[in-house]
């Protein structure tokens, strides 16, 4: 028997090209063909011992469904698939494999790790466009009279609404904005997510029986305390994200043409502004525009702009390219397009016109000292190294705190100094009886797979909690 060739690289996925694609909003990755897809789980070891699951957050089955791939039955990798994770397609596109299933990935060794998220993406795509709408309600156990609410509806909510469900439970998901999906419809962009997809994956966590009721705000609509006392729910979920901009808090951040990145960014993607005139709400940017931050944010933002039809779209940020917090594919994907990189540099102020609008920002250079508590080595401003870029707009994208407006209407919800819902790590109870909590709110921004996770786990600790309530 001939021994099996070792293929040393993911096989690649086709992406559109750059210069084209930076005109559109069309999806860059293209996803792996059906021959690629049987090539990729190939290189699978179908591991005795597999590390991978332990890096998923949600443990999802990895070298099963790579198996099932193989015996091209993709209906039953699919099932396999959702039953730990309800948005598959979703976190084949969006999750940090890299730092995840894929690090662990026994091949990772020596050689490039199984590429699981292209894979997860294969199988997903495929049922979404050869399957019939999948009618999972045969699947759930037995109905209780017990009811959930979930507040907010990204993928923390989502999973743990989904997950409910299947136990039994009545889940009703109340959400601020007019479409669900959080993050997911109004931060990612669509040329990395297609919103049509979020969709098809929201639908699917419809059919399970949880109803999400849209331009609900909790803390206005009704308080926490009103759900559980006056609307008869018996437990409460609160995934209400990450959703608080933080300024850096320099001149000249009040000018018109200064966005936080979740303005900038729900502007664009939940109310279209790239669609004007179809749709009433543009946006205007200019032709040049400077996004501060090197996140995946940040990415999204410089690589928006570009799309909108800057010619200049730069990405100011203080530390050196090794550093950037953004996934690596992005980093890439935004240098091929054309997006600028003024790495080792800070905005001291923006500058204005007459007018009030934003003309340029003065930025300071920055060297590289001894690695401070986050293991990175610490931005130092190099003295009198000013110099100033002219742009039109300034997107603000360092980041985000959790959205304030439910532990501010629930008073004995303890928050901590940065404003995060307080959990106990092993049961998701917050400080009130009755009310759970997960997701950025509570970690601080982080993943879709970590929200998803804290989802789960949730679910099943509400479960715990309604069996008790018997
Ligand atoms: P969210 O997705 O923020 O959802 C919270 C929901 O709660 C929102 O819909 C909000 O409207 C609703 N809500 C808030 N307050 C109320 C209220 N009072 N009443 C009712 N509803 C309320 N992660 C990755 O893994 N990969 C990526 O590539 C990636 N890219 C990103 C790009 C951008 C631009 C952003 C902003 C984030 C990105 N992330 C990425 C992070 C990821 O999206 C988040 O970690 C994840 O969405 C958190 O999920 P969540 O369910 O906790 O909160
Ligand atoms: Fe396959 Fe890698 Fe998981 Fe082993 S660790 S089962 S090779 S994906």
């Amino acid at each position: 028997m001939t021994k099996k060739q070792v293929i040393k690289q993911k096989y690649s996925m086709p992406l559109l090209n750059a210069k084209e694609r930076a005109t559109n909003f069309n999806e860059v990755a293209q996803g792996y063909s059906e021959e690629t897809a049987l090539l990729e789980a190939e290189r699978c070891l179908q591991c005795k011992k597999p590390l991978c699951i332990d890096g998923c957050p949600v443990g999802i089955e990895i070298p099963s469904f790579i198996q099932l791939i193989l015996k091209r039955d993709y209906q039953s990798a699919a099932d396999k698939i959702k039953e730990k994770n309800s948005l598959p397609a979703i976190c084949g596109r969006v999750c940090p494999q890299e730092s995840q299933c894929e690090k662990l990935c026994i091949l990772g060794k020596k050689n490039e790790p199984v590429a699981i998220g292209r894979l997860e993406r294969f199988v997903a795509d495929w049922e979404i466009k050869n399957s019939e709408p999948v009618v999972l309600e045969h699947k759930i156990t037995d109905k209780t009279d017990k009811r959930v609410a979930v507040i907010g509806s990204g993928p923390s909510g989502l999973t743990c609404a989904a997950d409910l469900a299947k136990l039994g439970h009545g889940v009703t998901i109340f959400e601020a904005l007019h479409i669900p999906g959080g993050v997911l419809v109004y931060g990612i962009p669509e040329f990395r997510l297609p919103k049509d997809i979020v969709a098809t994956e929201i639908e699917n966590v419809k059919k399970l029986g949880v109803e999400i009721k849209v331009n609900s705000v909790i803390g206005q609509l009704w308080t926490i305390d009103e759900l559980i006392d006056e609307e008869g729910f018996d437990a409460v979920y609160i995934s209400t994200g990450a959703g608080l901009p933080y300024f850096m808090e320099i001149p000249g951040e009040n000018l018109n043409g200064v966005y936080s990145a979740n303005e900038f960014l729900t502007r664009v993607n939940l109310m279209k502004a790239y669609k004007f005139p179809e749709y009433l709400t543009p946006i205007n940017i200019g032709k040049r525009v400077a996004v501060v931050g090197g996140g995946n944010v940040a990415m999204d933002s410089a690589r928006t702009a570009l799309r909108l039809g800057a010619n200049k779209s730069y990405i100011i940020y203080r530390r050196s390219e090794k550093e950037l917090p953004a996934r690596g594919e992005e980093v890439e994907h935004a240098m091929e397009e054309g997006v600028i990189f003024k790495l080792l540099t800070s905005p001291v102020e923006i500058l204005g016109d007459e007018d009030g609008r934003v003309r340029g920002i003065v930025c300071q250079r920055y060297e590289l000292g001894e690695p401070d508590e986050s293991g990175r080595r610490s931005p130092i401003p190099i003295k009198d190294s000013y110099y100033e870029i002219k742009v039109d707009s300034v997107v603000i994208a360092i980041g985000q705190g959790p959205n304030p407006l439910v532990p501010v209407t629930t008073p004995d919800l303890k928050v901590n100094n940065r404003g995060n819902v307080i959990v106990d790590d092993k049961s998701s109870l917050t400080s009130k009886p009755g009310v759970f909590a997960g997701g950025d709110v509570v970690s601080g921004a982080a993943t879709v797979i970590l929200a998803m996770g804290a989802g789960k786990k949730a679910a099943m600790n509400i479960n715990d909690y309604l069996q008790g309530t018997n």
